[in-house]
């Protein structure tokens, strides 16, 4: 590791660093090793007061600059993450435990990608004009005005990227708290926009545990909150920000069905299972975690599955062949392994994987199960693990019909060469992004989001901007106003 994983500080306030050690001890572990990387603390009620104050001071001459300045402002944030890539590679990896071979080419990269790409779309913001006789109406997309963002710790950077860059692009102003396992690249953000000439305030970075995110949600200054987390978070954060009916974006979990039909490439097949199970050690909100295989090709997959899975490479997240790391804390391996102990009491067929390798750090095996019920606890709920489940099945209709049996409505996909059978099965499945043979594509032009219990609202593409902007109506007359007496 070349580079410092101690931060100058906890905080990023007001265009610097700052620190207050009377908040509570937050430390970062190395999750390959276990090992105490930074020491931070949390937000004092005074600290997240003192964020809130900078992004409202800081709000309106952000808006009224044009979106030109503003996008070129994102766009030099993208170009500096991609010149120091390595780097912020590096340090996601330390934070997330993630392989660099990962690191490298998803995290920093894609929240370049979205500065970018808001930043272009910064300058084409407008509103409309309504002609109505001789009298017009025009509309002003305006800004929120501050708005916060919270995090979950499985792809840091990306997450606080693909939030910042669409509020700032409107003229927002943000407070953006990371999870607090992985608090380190956000403040690198908030350090680089300030480089490429973001204004003090605008994008202010404060750490700590869940209830400095509920902090700032409850917050009379805050005009909107945007969520990346779980579905009992999400409930929380949904109820607090209705009661005072701020606007919201709730990205949350998952339980995605990747529906394979007998007619599919076989070993493309294969590949996006393992792309929707293991990438990032199966923490993914999106991910496939329900294989859904016509019978006629269930062994067939299972054995190439098998032996594909021969190719997982664990080892040090830094050298850049290990394709496998570890879980992201020591908890969130006891939580999947509390699944997988109850997948073989329910009865599941435990095809690979389940244990624990020997050494530091907090690994565990890429997981596989077979003879899935539908009502077992692995088939229902979101594990956000290495655990995936095979399930068998015969016709188009039934696929369907699991397929869409969970409350949950993120991601799915289907493999089949029938093209109509494609877009027909896609057509009726309950997910906010669907994928035709392939899966977890995410770029930044493309909307994303959940139906159902995953969530409200989309993040990227250009829909992302209905969502970080309102619109003010005007009405001109140009004649004279009649009145009725
Ligand atoms: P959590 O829901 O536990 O936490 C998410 C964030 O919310 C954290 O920063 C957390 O802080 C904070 N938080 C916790 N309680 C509150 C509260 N009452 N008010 C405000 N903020 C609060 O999720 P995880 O971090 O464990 O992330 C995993 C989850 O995220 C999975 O369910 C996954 O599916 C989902 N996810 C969804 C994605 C999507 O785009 N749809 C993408 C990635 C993940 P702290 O960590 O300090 O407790």
């Amino acid at each position: 590791m070349t580079y410092a994983t101690q931060p100058e500080a906890s905080h990023f306030i007001d265009g610097a660093y700052v620190e207050d050690d009377s908040g509570a001890a937050l430390p970062v572990i190395y999750p390959a090793t276990g090992e105490t990387i930074a020491n931070l603390h949390a937000a004092t009620p005074a600290l997240v007061d003192r964020a809130i104050a900078a992004a409202q001071r800081a709000q309106p001459a952000w808006a009224a600059l044009t979106g030109t300045e503003r996008g070129r402002i994102l766009r030099r944030a993208a170009d500096i993450i991609r010149a120091r890539n390595r780097e912020l590679s590096e340090l996601e990896t330390k934070d997330t435990g993630k392989p660099l071979q990962e690191t490298l080419v998803a995290d920093a990269t894609s929240g370049a990608d979205a500065l970018e790409y808001f930043g272009g779309l910064a300058a084409t913001l407008s509103g409309e004009h309504i002609q109505m006789g001789d009298d017009f109406i025009y509309t002003r997309r305006e800004p929120l005005g501050v708005t916060v963002g919270i995090g979950a710790w499985n792809y840091p950077t990306q997450i606080a990227c693909w939030k910042a860059a669409p509020a700032l692009a409107c003229g927002n102003t943000m407070v953006f708290k990371p999870s607090e396992t992985t608090p380190l690249s956000a403040l690198k953000v908030a350090e680089i926009l300030i480089e490429a000439g973001a204004p003090p305030g605008v994008f202010n970075v404060v750490q700590g545990y869940g209830e400095v995110g509920a902090g700032l949600v409850d917050d009379d200054r805050v005009a909107k909150v945007s969520l990346t987390g779980s579905v009992p978070t999400g409930r929380k954060v949904y109820a607090s920000a209705a009661s005072g009916m701020k606007a919201v974006t709730m990205e949350l979990g998952g339980k995605s069905p990747l529906v394979i039909f007998d007619d599919a490439s076989l070993e493309d097949a294969v590949s996006a299972a393992i792309n929707a199970n293991f990438y990032s050690t199966g923490q993914i909100c999106s991910n496939g975690t329900r294989v859904f295989v016509q019978d006629g090709i269930r062994e067939a997959f299972l054995d190439r599955l098998a032996e594909r899975l021969k190719g997982v490479k664990m080892g040090d997240p830094l050298d850049e062949a290990t394709n496998f790391g570890p879980m992201v804390s020591a908890r969130q391996r006891e939580i999947v392994e509390g699944f997988i102990s109850q997948g073989v009491a329910e009865g599941a067929r435990l095809v690979t994987g389940g244990g624990r390798p020997e050494g530091e750090g907090y690994w565990i095996e890429p997981t596989v199960f077979a003879d899935v019920r539908d009502d077992m606890t692995i088939a229902r709920e979101e594990i956000f693990g290495p655990v995936m489940s095979v399930f068998g099945f015969s016709t188009e209709e039934e696929a369907l019909e699991r397929a869409n049996a969970t409350v949950y409505g993120l991601s799915a996909g289907v493999f089949t060469r029938d093209l109509a059978r494609a877009h027909r099965f896609v057509g009726r499945l309950q997910a906010g992004s669907c994928w035709i043979n392939t899966y977890n594509l995410t770029p930044v032009e493309a909307p994303f989001g959940g139906m159902k219990m995953s969530g409200v609202g989309r993040e990227n593409g250009q829909v992302a901007i209905e969502h970080w902007s309102q619109l003010k109506t005007v009405y001109v007359a140009m004649g004279e106003v009649e009145a009725p007496y």
